[in-house]
C-alpha cells in the first residue's frame, strides 16, 4: 500500500507532486494543511483535479464508528474505527476551562493490569502518529465550536487504551505534531500523558517532552499490593518509579500526578493512606483518587464515593494533596476499554447468528 499523505515529509510530497507534473509550490500548500489536520476535501486552495488525484492517499485515519453521549454530564464516548478495521476509544469531557479529549495510543495493551478492560486481549498494534492526530481531528470536527474560539478541543489526556510509553516514538512524534505552533497548536501544558511506570522511558520522556504533564498510575502504597495488580511492578519497583517521578517534578518544576484507583479490601484502608503519604512525602505531587470502575471480566470491586472522600481526607491530614476525580460518563461505559469490548462482543454475536 502507498504511504498515507499524512505520514509524508515535505520532501516526499514534493516528489509526488513533481511526478504528477504539478507546480512545486503545491507541495508546501498541501503540507501546511496536513500539519493542521485538514482533510484533502477541505484544502481550499488546491484545485479539485489535484485533490481527486490525491484522494486515495488521504487514508489511515480514525473515523467515528459509534458515539454515545452521557445523559448525566454530556460526556461523549467515541469508538473510532481505523483503516484496518481495528477499533479504539476516545472520551470527550466538558469542563469549565475547555474540552478534554482522552485518546488511545495502542489497539489494546500489553501491560496486563488486573483491573483494566483494555488489556484483556493484549496489544494488537501501535497507533501511528497520524492515527492519533486523526482521533483529535475527528472529535474536533464533531464537537460544536463556541463562537470566537479557534478550536473546540483545548486539552488532551493520553489515557485511553494502550501504554503511551510502550509506543514511545510514535507518541513523541504525535506530541510534536499536535503542539507545533504552525500546526494544530495545542499547548503542551494542556496535555497529560499517563503511564503505568516504564521507568527508563519515563526518564527519556522528561527530556523529550518536558512541558507535558506526567501522570503515573500508582494504585498501591507498596510493592506487595502493586505486584498483585500491576505486572509492570515486577520489572520496575515502586521505589524506582517514585524516584523517576520525583526527577520529573524537580527537572520540570511541575507537580506530578499520581492516579490511585480505590479497590475494596485491597488498597483503600486508613493504613494504606498513611503508608502512601509516607511514600509520597517530599515529592511535588497531587493524588487523583477514583473509585475503581468495576469491569465485568474482573472480580475487583470499587469503593463508594464516600469512602473515596474519606481516603482523600486521610491523605490531607498527612499533608498530601488529593482530590476524588469526578466520574464522567459512568452511564456510557466510560472506563477504559469497556465500550470497545461491548461492541466487539456484539459484533461476534451477530456473526454467530449469521
Ligand atoms: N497505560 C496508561 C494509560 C491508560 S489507562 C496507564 O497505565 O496509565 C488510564 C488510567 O485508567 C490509568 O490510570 C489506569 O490505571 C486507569 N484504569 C484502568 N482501568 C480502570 C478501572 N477499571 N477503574 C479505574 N481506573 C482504571
Amino acid at each position: 500500500m502507498s504511504k498515507s499523505l499524512c505520514d509524508m515529509t515535505l520532501n516526499e510530497i514534493e516528489n509526488m507532486v513533481a511526478e504528477l507534473n504539478e507546480p512545486k509550490f503545491r507541495a508546501k500548500q498541501i503540507y501546511e494543511w496536513l500539519r493542521k489536520g485538514i482533510d484533502i476535501d477541505d484544502m481550499t486552495n488546491i484545485p479539485k483535479t489535484l485533490r481527486e488525484k490525491l484522494a486515495h492517499l488521504d487514508n489511515n485515519k480514525a473515523k467515528i464508528y459509534e458515539k454515545r453521549i452521557s445523559q448525566k454530564d454530556g460526556t461523549c464516548k467515541y469508538l473510532f474505527e481505523l483503516d484496518d478495521g481495528n477499533m479504539v476509544e476516545g472520551v470527550l469531557m466538558h469542563y469549565k476551562y475547555g474540552n478534554t479529549l482522552c485518546l488511545s495510543t495502542q489497539v489494546g495493551c500489553n501491560m496486563g493490569c488486573a483491573f483494566c478492560a483494555s488489556t484483556l486481549n493484549g496489544c494488537i498494534r501501535n497507533l501511528t502518529a497520524s492515527e492519533m492526530v486523526s482521533e483529535v481531528m475527528a472529535a474536533e470536527n464533531d464537537c460544536p465550536r463556541e463562537k470566537n474560539k479557534k478550536r473546540s478541543i483545548t486539552n488532551l489526556v493520553l489515557m485511553g487504551s494502550g501504554e503511551p510509553l510502550d509506543n514511545y516514538d510514535n507518541v513523541v512524534e504525535f506530541l510534536k505534531r499536535i503542539t507545533a505552533p504552525d500546526g494544530i497548536n495545542i499547548s503542551p501544558r494542556n496535555i497529560s500523558i499517563s503511564t503505568c511506570g516504564l521507568v527508563p522511558k519515563v526518564r527519556k520522556f522528561i527530556s523529550d517532552a518536558p512541558h507535558v504533564t506526567l501522570s503515573v498510575s500508582l494504585h498501591a502504597p507498596n510493592n506487595e499490593i502493586r505486584d498483585k495488580i500491576m505486572p509492570i511492578n515486577k520489572v520496575y519497583k515502586i521505589e524506582q518509579l517514585l524516584e523517576v517521578a520525583n526527577e520529573y517534578a524537580e527537572v520540570t518544576g511541575r507537580r506530578v500526578i499520581f492516579e490511585y484507583a480505590l479497590i475494596k479490601n485491597l488498597n483503600s484502608s486508613k493504613e494504606h493512606s498513611i503508608e502512601l503519604s509516607k511514600r509520597l512525602r517530599g515529592i511535588n505531587c497531587h493524588v487523583n483518587l477514583i473509585p475503581l470502575n468495576s469491569v465485568k471480566e474482573r472480580n475487583l470491586e470499587g469503593v463508594t464515593r464516600k469512602d473515596a472522600e474519606l481516603f482523600a481526607a486521610w491523605l490531607a491530614e498527612n499533608k498530601i494533596s488529593a482530590t476524588v476525580r469526578r466520574e464522567m460518563g459512568a452511564d456510557i461505559d466510560g472506563a477504559c476499554g469497556q465500550l470497545r469490548r461491548k461492541v466487539l462482543e456484539e459484533r461476534a454475536k451477530a456473526n454467530d447468528l449469521r
